[in-house]
């Protein structure tokens, strides 16, 4: 679309606000609305000078904080009415930040979008054309939030017209037990248990009809306090990460306008299952998916796909601090949740990291990866260019994954890890950014060394506050010792 056509666009549809929409390096989302009236060709160019980056977390500092806003006008969508109490028509549009140096206009080194669009070209520099990804979103949806949850884990109510992590006190002690499922019971109910299943549909409906982003499936997820899911179709790179940062939000938007509260934190309830973010992914040349051999036995995986699972738990430990970054993934990885714990690969094995979907056989189309350990916390471009510059190395070094290990990895005794070389993954995020310092020199050419000294520093700051903090938790265990 040109600038004079972007223009015309906005008037014919009658947009009030154009908003400008760009991530920080956590990828959190930021936005700036621009009145469509003050919005000019030139803006569509050389774009807006309209940054402050020094109060941006992780961006720039006081004295050299001026940014530009470049908008990628292919991302213009008509927000969904919910976005504006007062039947304001908006818009949204993704942008690309610059900034000047010697008098050159270039992208900022810290825009995560940049990042991945730099990782994509890597891929094309060794012959291949596209990544495909497929995003599983897990979140929770409550109806009320306490700040401070029970000391002794929050737990769950059935009241209302959903779930709440407001009341301290385990459900099952609580009212008419027969109405009420435990925890870990909550995949696929029907209505009436699920209370969330018209609120799915409702953003389900907005992405398809504003965004065109189309759902594979949407459903209620294993833990009973309001988890829900729902499956992105799989798009190339940009666009797909575009579409979780545009799904997240629309997600807490619609919840909050309902009354109730959105979160994509891993893990809020203690005991029952955490929200991941599964990434399928493939690569491709052209009109081929590289990652597909109808004549493997074992998974219908061609080498080439072996070596990008290979590349992957190589550097799965380094990955962790981009895949998982915040203190709270840390409570996801633990054994019993269907979440990731080990580094070691497998077909239908939903407790390994990296798991070759059975579903995917017999279609060149489908067949793809699928790499279960990051969770939707992470910033969704440096996931996907991490992943990719992780593969990719697997591919050039030709890293041997090993077997799939078709067992229960949850059970394994330390001995029997020894002997299939399996490794558990990080527990903490100080043990994520460690192994980040230790191995990122498959990364650092397109992350940059300044992005990623950054990143490992500022999340330093996050781990250390929550190592030093007393928590609820252990106030009431250890206070009368
Ligand atoms: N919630 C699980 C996780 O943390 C995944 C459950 C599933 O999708 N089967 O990875
Ligand atoms: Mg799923
Ligand atoms: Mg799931
Ligand atoms: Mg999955």
């Amino acid at each position: 679309m040109t600038e004079t056509n972007i223009i015309e666009k906005i008037q014919e549809q009658n947009v009030d606000f154009v908003n400008f929409w760009f991530v920080d390096i956590f990828g959190e989302l930021h936005s700036v609305g621009i009145p469509s009236y003050s919005l000019t060709e030139e803006h569509f160019k050389n774009g807006l000078e309209k940054l402050d980056a020094s109060s941006i977390r992780g961006f720039k500092s006081v004295n050299k904080s001026d940014m530009i806003l470049l908008p990628d006008s292919t991302t213009f969508k008509i927000l969904p009415p919910d976005y504006d109490d007062n039947k304001r028509k908006n818009a949204r549009i993704f942008v690309e930040l610059c900034e000047i140096s010697d008098s050159v206009q270039t992208r900022y080194n810290r825009d995560s979008r940049g990042i991945v669009t730099k990782a994509v070209d890597e891929l094309k520099n060794f012959g291949l054309t596209r990544a495909v990804w497929g995003p599983e979103l897990e979140f929770f949806i409550f109806d009320k939030i306490s700040l401070f949850p029970s000391p002794i884990g929050a737990t769950q109510s059935y009241g209302g017209s959903g779930y709440s992590i407001e009341s301290s006190e385990a459900p099952w002690t609580r009212g008419n037990a027969s109405s009420r499922i435990d925890l870990k019971g909550g995949y696929y109910p029907a209505q009436p248990k699920d209370t969330l299943e018209g609120i799915r549909k409702d953003i389900c409906d907005d992405m398809y009809k504003y965004f065109q982003i189309k759902v594979e499936a949407q459903h209620h997820e294993v833990a009973t306090s309001g988890q829900c899911e729902i499956n992105l179709l799989h798009d190339d790179t940009i666009i797909s990460a575009d579409n979780v940062v545009t799904v997240k939000n629309l997600v807490k938007v619609k919840s909050k306008k309902n009354g109730k509260v959105a979160t994509f934190m891993p893990k809020p309830i203690y005991g029952d299952n955490a929200s991941a973010m599964h990434m399928h992914q493939s690569v491709w040349n052209k009109e081929k998916n590289m990652m597909y051999d109808p004549n493997d036995k074992v998974a219908e995986l061609s080498q080439l796909g072996r070596y990008y699972i290979g590349g992957l738990l190589d550097h799965a430990d380094a990955l962790c601090a981009i895949s998982n970054p915040t203190t709270n993934s840390y409570k996801r990885l633990v054994p019993d949740f269907e979440a990731p714990v080990n580094v070691c690969w497998g077909i239908g094995n939903r407790s390994s990291a990296v798991r070759i979907p059975m579903y995917s056989r017999g279609s060149e189309k489908s067949k793809r990866v699928e790499y279960r350990v990051p969770d939707p916390t992470a910033n969704i471009y440096l996931l996907e260019a991490a992943l990719l510059l992780a593969g990719l190395d697997g591919i050039k070094n030709k890293k041997d994954p090993g077997d799939p290990v078709e067992e229960n990895v949850y059970r394994l005794t330390p001995e029997q890890k020894r002997n299939y070389k399996i490794r558990s993954l990080p527990s903490t995020l100080r043990d994520a950014l460690e192994s980040l310092k230790s191995d990122l020199k498959f990364m650092e050419q397109t992350f940059t060394k300044d992005f990623l000294d950054t990143y490992i520093s500022v999340k330093y700051v996050e781990h250390n506050a929550f190592a030093q903090t007393p928590t609820p938790w252990e106030v009431s265990m250890y206070i009368d010792v």
